[in-house]
């Protein structure tokens, strides 16, 4: 494994270059205000009359219409929703762009998966921080940083891995390392972990958990804390110190119950299930499936996302977050834990 530290960073590259952020939101804006904070000439791309225009404004940062502000940016990190960067980069960038300038992203899915075939005189690479935006901001706010990914798709100028440093480092990036992946790696590594494991994995078996008990007679604000409250505890001490933090901290007794019977509930069935998930991502089928359906108006996506928020898990959950005071003063962890 490669991996690069501030030592590796050459902030010069990017010194006297214009850096034009195309996207304010979670990633977008940290990314920005990192930036600016750490000397480089950062210029905003946002919609007029959108709310991202107004925040970088009141940010204090420079910010103009994509179509004015691409052609000035010698890097151009597209930062707006997956789903909206072939249109544009269709649009706006491939047109307007400056020629030899880097274009830079945060996940290599529209590349990787042929959505985007970027100009052959672009520098394309990508910088992608392992962590939602609130967190790159703070991190880099308290003096640390977000360890990340970086990625070289098309080296044009001779430069792409130099500028890519420079930015890592610029965010914060470096002061938690970088590793050196490819867009490949990153794309399907990080799709797979969102849907087997982090978002999709967990909130399964946080609901099906809940059900089992509320199905058995047990009451569901009891259910609710035992298989959702609870998870952060155990969580955050995975996150810590791995599995031998937990170990030292829950009671024997839960020990012996989750060596004996976790591998009843996550099984060989699972296994199987993850190598379908991650095949399907490997040969497109996903990428194919997701850009369908945002192409066909997101019916699916819509209804699916309903019946999640409908579900009886939440309206307990709502209930009962209102009488813990500590998780409505943190407005940013909430909009951290609702971000992958
Ligand atoms: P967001 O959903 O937060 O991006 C919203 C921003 O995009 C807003 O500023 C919005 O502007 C702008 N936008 C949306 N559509 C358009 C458009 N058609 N034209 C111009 N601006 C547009 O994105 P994320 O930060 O979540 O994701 C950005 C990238 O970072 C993605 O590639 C994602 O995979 C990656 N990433 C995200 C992580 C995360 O934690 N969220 C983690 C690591 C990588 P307006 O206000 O005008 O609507
Ligand atoms: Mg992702
Ligand atoms: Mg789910």
């Amino acid at each position: 494994m490669k991996t690069y530290s501030t030592a590796d960073a050459n902030p010069a590259a990017l010194r006297d270059k214009t850096t034009v952020i195309y996207g304010y939101g979670s990633q977008g804006r940290a990314h920005a205000r990192n930036l600016h904070d750490s000397g480089f000439r950062v210029l905003v791309a946002a919609r007029a009359g959108g709310p991202s225009f107004a925040q970088a404004q009141a940010d204090g940062l420079d910010v103009d219409t994509p179509e004015n502000a691409v052609p000035k940016g010698d890097l151009i990190a597209l930062l707006t929703p997956d789903m909206q960067q072939a249109d544009v980069y269709r649009d706006v960038i491939a047109p307007h762009a400056k020629p030899g300038a880097a274009l830079l992203f945060a996940h290599g899915f529209n590349v990787h998966f042929g959505q985007i075939a970027p100009r052959t005189d672009l520098d394309v690479i990508l910088v992608a921080p392992k962590g939602p935006g609130a967190l790159v901001r703070r991190q880099y706010e308290e003096g640390r940083g977000v360890p990340s990914l970086m990625a070289i798709h098309q080296d044009a100028t001779g430069k792409a891995k130099e500028l890519a440093l420079a930015y890592a480092d610029g965010i914060g990036g470096t002061r938690g390392g970088v590793i050196e992946t490819s867009f490949a790696e990153e794309t399907e590594t990080d799709l797979f972990g969102e849907q087997a494991v982090l978002c999709g994995g967990a909130t399964e078996l946080v609901v099906m958990g809940f059900e089992t008990l509320v199905e058995a007679g047990y009451q569901p604000e009891v259910a609710y804390f035992e298989c959702l409250h609870e998870l952060k505890l155990i969580v955050d001490l995975l996150h810590e110190g791995g599995m031998a933090k937990m170990h030292q901290f829950i009671s024997e007794t839960a020990q012996y119950g989750d060596l004996t019977r976790g591998p009843r509930v996550v099984d060989e069935h699972t296994r199987t299930q993850m190598r379908a998930v991650l095949r399907e991502i490997q040969d497109g089928q996903f990428a194919r499936e997701w850009v369908n359906e945002h192409k066909s108006g997101r019916g699916k996506y819509m209804e699916l996302k309903q019946r999640d928020l409908d579900h009886q898990i939440e309206t307990v959950g709502q209930r009962l977050r209102a009488s813990m005071s500590w998780l409505r003063d943190s407005a940013s962890a909430k909009k951290e834990a609702t971000e992958k």
